[in-house]
């Protein structure tokens, strides 16, 4: 038996009501937000990755699925999605436009990291971007619309972590502090981490080995050193969120490694996740649109981790089942063909509606329905045709109740239609 790639998976039909769910809800508030769709493509060339994400990062030195097309180009599976959709905005010129541009895109990504409980080779991300703005209001509204649309799952128990990476100006302050410090302990890191600390010292933060993030618990703050313009933004966008009541901690460990990034970074930690507990994560990079080749927009953004939103959901998919709401059991040719109209007009209305072709038994056939979870089965034999009508079994109630036969559908789409007011059922 030829079995999956190791790090991938199958989402199965128990589970993907609850995928459709979440992805609804977010387009739904995304929308409302003002964001607009971006479809991208899974592939891109290597060095779009290598520029963005940055050539020394554990991403592009380790985990990207490379290889080389038979035209001889170098082609990368996408391990994330802001590069993809800033080389949009920039291909399309859509800044030309309107600079001011709010994308989402919603897709699966690809890295070869070591697979572990929340950890897979292919994951699922929802991405928002939002171009053209500088107001720390823009940064604050990216976090109201990650946890507004926590709270509408019910997520339960997520934890926001804020901290500002500076810019330009004052990063290289911080930068000469960490080596420093780093210049005085360097038994105490790994050989990448060494590596890495001339040409970008931030990278140390992300480092995942043990022994690195014990020893980088006492490196210098980076918000120590903001100057007067950062520490203003991260005040105001704290202000923001201080005014919608979104709790936060600030976590001057909160790091991404590359100048590109700037000011505010953020996560969302799901405290039941284990050791990979971040659900979501994000933050300004007001230099990758100029890096791209694009003008210089100002760019700020999150990824939330589905497949990790999907845990923390977990024990819930079987609320979002579509389960029939009737089934129709026919015994007898006549009724048999009889019902197969019923089930097309039914479903032509959206009831969703089951029959069994195979002429079973009455008895076989309330157990398929009670099996798939119907709300109601209308059944009609012999005896039913020769009466005129058909009976209706309510599955929840057990009550029955005889209705004839020409208003078999106009009674199932009105009792389903009452049924589902105000909410799916
Ligand atoms: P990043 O692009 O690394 O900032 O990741 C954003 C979010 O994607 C994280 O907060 C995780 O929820 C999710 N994520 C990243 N890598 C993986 C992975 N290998 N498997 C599952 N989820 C992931």
């Amino acid at each position: 038996m030829i079995k999956l790639v190791r790090g991938f998976k199958d989402i199965l039909p128990a589970d993907t009501a609850l995928w459709q769910h979440v992805e609804g809800v977010v387009r739904e508030l995304l929308e409302d937000f003002g964001f607009a769709e971006l479809r991208i493509p899974v592939l891109e060339q290597t060095e779009l990755f290598a520029r963005s994400i940055g050539a020394g990062t554990d991403i592009v030195e380790k985990e990207m699925y490379t290889f080389t097309d038979r035209g001889g180009a170098s082609l990368s599976l996408r391990p994330e999605a802001t590069a993809s959709v800033v080389r949009a905005y920039v291909e399309h010129r859509m800044y030309a436009k309107d600079p001011v541009c709010k994308l989402y895109t919603i897709g699966p990504m690809f890295r070869r990291e070591r697979p572990q409980r929340g950890r897979y080779r292919q994951f699922h991300q929802i991405n928002a971007e939002i171009f053209g703005l500088h107001d720390p209001r823009t940064d604050a509204e990216l976090i109201l619309l990650l946890m507004t649309f926590f709270g509408r799952l019910e997520l339960g128990s997520v934890a926001l972590h804020i901290n500002s990476l500076g810019c330009p100006e004052c990063r290289p302050r911080f930068k000469d502090a960490l080596k420093l410090f780093l210049a005085g302990r360097p038994e105490e890191f790994c050989s990448d981490c060494l590596r890495r600390k001339d040409e970008n010292p931030l990278r140390l933060f992300d480092c995942k080995v043990p022994d690195c993030k014990e020893a980088m618990q006492e490196a210098p703050s980076i918000l120590d050193d903001l100057c007067e313009a950062c520490s203003t933004h991260f005040d105001d966008v704290k202000r923001s969120l201080d005014r919608f009541q979104i709790p936060y901690q600030i976590n001057n460990r909160l790091v991404r490694g590359l100048d590109y990034y700037t000011r505010t970074t953020f996560e969302v930690l799901g405290e039941s996740l284990g050791a990979q507990d971040a659900v979501a994560g994000g933050g300004r990079y007001d230099g990758l649109v100029k890096a791209l080749g694009g003008p210089n927009e100002p760019g700020v953004g999150f990824a939330v981790g589905v497949d990790r939103l999907m845990e923390l959901l977990a024990g819930r998919a079987q609320d979002f089942e579509k389960r029939p709401h009737i089934f129709v059991a026919a015994i007898g040719e006549t009724a048999q063909d009889m019902a197969f109209e019923w089930v097309q007009g039914l479903r032509l209305q959206g009831v969703r509606t089951e029959m069994d072709f195979e002429n079973r038994s009455l008895k076989s056939q309330m157990r398929r329905a009670d099996k798939l979870g119907a709300s109601y089965v209308v059944i009609v034999g012999d005896r039913e045709l020769d009466e005129g009508v058909a009976i209706f079994r309510d599955m929840a109630t057990k009550e029955q109740e005889q209705v004839v036969l020409q208003e078999v559908v106009g009674t199932a789409v009105d009792r389903i239609r009452t049924s589902t007011v105000g909410g799916e059922s």
